[in-house]
């Protein structure tokens, strides 16, 4: 079987890494020419660390999450302190010793994607950079990519795993999905903690190994970690914007100092140290679940933030595109090459209920950070954990889709004959 994807984020490099697993053939078609250093902090949960785990390099049988592992924050000694807007220590949330089975890496993406990227090239899989899709194919028999370069690639099936930005999902739907506004913005930076380092007011975060400090209010919270034994700094804010602080052109520096003017002081200083150029915005946009990530004959799939966007308190975008990677690899073996359009189907009901769960506790964090019921917080105040649910973290993807992949086909091909 042949099997084209488009991506080489996680969820298409996934997906390819898998399929090779899986005794298929698979090529990646990929917009970016080359590997930059792009995005800031990513969360890998217990959930991709089972994953990771099972990759063994080809050279030397090294585990690829040992490879990540020295790249991700230690938070053992320090957990994650959470405070009120005003400074007030709320909990100290000791993180759980690392689970070996089952670990979870926080770091940079770009640390983490070269890692795998790498590793699809070690199993023999062609990348094909700067080569973007500009429009999907199919027929009952075969389904493709036309490529800007005029190329036109055919396959068995083509998984579209091209991101937020997807045009697989145009084709997959028929129609453009506008993103839907979550109501709130995000800014978020990753720099060097030189400056943090030198000021004895902030010092402490950097000076005494990895930390991870939020603090929350209303309609804002403001996630701070220190990474690499303390020597790099990422923030990540979330808030409802504000006409007032949004609507004036001022720099980012000026419109976060608006925000927290009345909070913790150590929030403005933070900021202050972080440079204006490394400070990013976005909105915080997302669609609601698709009706369908299989096309109408049944030989593309989406997988992904082109199936499924997570906001970012969900801390799952990465790892729910790597469960569906798994699971669809799983599907396309079990049907064999005369039952693709089934194998999709059944990777589609296998995964749907499960990651829509999931899309909706990035929403349900947001709600109880800026909206917190304090009566509640005061009687237990770890009822603001930062969540790590077991049954999302606890999950097998590949056991999973090997334990139902067989009769999710065969249920859907009889649907298909009745
Ligand atoms: C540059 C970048 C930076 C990011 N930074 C962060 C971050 O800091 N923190 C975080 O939590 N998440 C970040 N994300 C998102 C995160 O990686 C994803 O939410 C998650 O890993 C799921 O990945 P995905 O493979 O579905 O999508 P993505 O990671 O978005 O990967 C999609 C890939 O498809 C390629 N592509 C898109 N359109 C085409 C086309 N027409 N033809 C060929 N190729 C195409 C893109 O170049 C990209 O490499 C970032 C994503 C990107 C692309």
């Amino acid at each position: 079987m042949n099997v084209i994807v488009i991506g080489a984020g996680f969820g298409g490099l996934t997906t390819a890494i898998e399929c090779k697993k899986q005794g298929l053939s698979v090529a990646i078609y990929e917009a970016f020419a080359k590997l930059k250093p792009l995005g800031d902090v990513i969360s890998f949960g217990a959930n991709a660390g089972k994953i990771l785990r099972r990759w063994r390099t080809p050279a030397d049988d090294k585990r690829v999450s040992d490879l990540f592992d020295p790249l991700s924050i230690k938070l053992e000694r320090n957990g994650f302190n959470l405070h009120r807007s005003n400074g007030q220590l709320i909990f100290n949330q000791k993180m759980p010793p690392k689970d070996p089975e089952a670990p979870m890496f926080n770091g940079h993406r770009a640390d983490f994607h070269q890692i795998v990227f790498q590793y699809a090239l070690d199993m023999g899989i062609p990348i094909h950079l700067g080569q973007r899709c500009q429009q999907y194919f199919e027929s009952e028999d075969a389904a493709g990519i036309l490529l800007e370069s005029g190329e036109k690639v055919t396959a068995d099936v083509v998984i579209a795993a091209d991101g937020f930005r997807s045009i697989g999902r145009d084709f997959v739907l028929g129609y453009h999905l506008q993103p839907t506004e979550s109501g709130h913005k995000c800014f978020r930076s990753w720099f060097t903690g030189e400056e943090i380092l030198k000021d004895p007011e902030t010092s402490r975060f950097c000076s005494n190994g990895d930390t991870f400090t939020g603090w929350i209010g209303h309609d804002v919270h403001f996630l701070f970690s220190t990474l690499k034994d303390g020597k790099d700094c990422s923030w990540a804010i979330t808030y409802k914007p504000d006409p007032v602080i949004d609507g004036l052109s001022r720099t980012r520096k000026e419109r976060l100092y608006d925000i927290f003017k009345d909070w913790d002081p150590i929030c403005h200083r933070l900021i202050s140290k972080t440079p204006e150029e490394k400070i990013l915005e976005w909105d915080a946009v997302y669609h609601d679940p698709l009706p369908t990530w299989v096309s109408m004959k049944g030989r593309i799939a989406l997988v992904g933030d082109s199936a499924h966007p997570m906001l970012p308190t969900s801390a799952q975008g990465a790892a729910q595109a790597m469960e569906d990677g798994v699971t669809i690899a799983v599907c396309l073996r079990t049907a064999g090459t005369g039952n693709i359009s089934a194998a999709l189907r059944a990777y589609q009901n296998i995964r749907y209920e499960r990651v829509k769960s999931v899309q909706r506790t990035g929403e349900a964090t947001r709600e109880m950070w800026h909206r917190t019921d304090w009566d509640k917080v005061a009687k237990d105040p770890s009822s603001l954990s930062f969540p790590r649910e077991d049954w999302i973290h606890s999950h097998d993807a590949e056991q999973h889709a090997e334990s139902t992949a067989g009769d999710e086909i065969e249920r859907v091909i009889g649907l298909r004959l009745s």
